[in-house]
């Protein structure tokens, strides 16, 4: 059980402030976001069917009400073993915030949060997606890992790797403070689009061909981490997240997703 919090901030995309309650949620409820700005106050609960549209951020929908950018937080919930949580926001896009999951984790004192905890669901042989080179798969494996490889044609974000072990090394340190990244010569462009209205250098690392426009960084590979915080975001929508070892090579929140749903089959399938 948690101390219910609320944060307010900028959506990356929308551009709006909104503000999200947080508060522990009857067992066995899971994990739902509810649009109190809406009449009637939809549900959209943070599970699979619920995916919508993952072009850049993840967004859930549930009939009109959708919701957007919730994998720095629901990253958060899943890793520090809140399985139950009612999270209530007036808008359609949860904050950046500092771009990374560090306020929210931070919300939670050390007694709320628990270890990283797998589901009792068993992966017992590879499962992957991929799209051209890049992929993701989930391997058998005794303990639950996670592996993230990154490979840009800027220098600062080439061949970049990183496994973050739950057991070993807690997310709080590791990988909630890793933060957003974008390329300066994709920003114009994407906000032609309607698209990071709410980017700024106060919430993303940017980088351009010769370096980072924004240093100092809070991890030599801040990037790769913060990959690794968006695969887990996007596996949270399985419930707990089984064991297993994840690598993901150059993905994307769509091949996130698209794992999420070809592991839930094989779940379904299986048990
Ligand atoms: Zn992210």
């Amino acid at each position: 059980m948690f101390t219910p919090f609320q944060l307010s901030g900028i959506g990356l995309h929308s551009g709006k402030k909104t503000t999200v309650k947080i508060s522990p949620a009857e067992k066995g409820k899971g994990r739902y976001f509810m649009r109190v700005d809406l009449p009637n106050k939809p549900i959209i609960p943070a599970t699979i069917d619920s995916i919508a549209t993952t072009t850049l951020s993840t967004e859930l929908s549930n009939g009109d009400a959708k919701i957007r950018t919730v994998e720095h937080l629901l990253a958060s919930l899943v890793a520090c073993g809140i399985d139950d949580a009612q999270i209530e926001i007036n808008g359609n896009e949860v904050p950046l915030l500092d771009g990374s999951a560090q306020n929210w984790v931070n919300q939670l004192d050390d007694i709320s949060r628990k270890p990283f905890e797998s589901s009792t669901g068993i992966i017992t042989e590879a499962i992957w997606v991929r799209k051209d080179d890049a992929f993701c798969v989930a391997f058998p494996s005794s303990e639950i890992k996670f592996s993230y490889g990154v490979d840009y044609p800027y220098l600062v974000l080439e061949n970049q790797w990183y496994s973050w072990y739950p057991q070993r090394e807690s997310f709080v340190t590791a990988i909630a403070p890793a933060r957003t990244f974008g390329f300066a010569d994709q920003i114009e462009q994407l906000q032609k689009a309607g698209l990071i209205k709410g980017g700024s250098l106060e919430n993303a690392l940017v980088c351009d061909k010769n370096g980072w426009l924004n240093p100092p960084l809070r991890f030599e590979n801040e990037a790769v981490r913060h990959k690794l915080l968006d695969f887990i975001g996007d596996l949270s929508l399985l419930g707990k997240i089984p064991l297993a070892h994840y690598l993901a090579y150059k993905a994307s929140h769509q091949l996130h997703t698209e794992l999420a749903k070809k592991i839930k089959l094989f779940l379904d399938v299986n048990h």
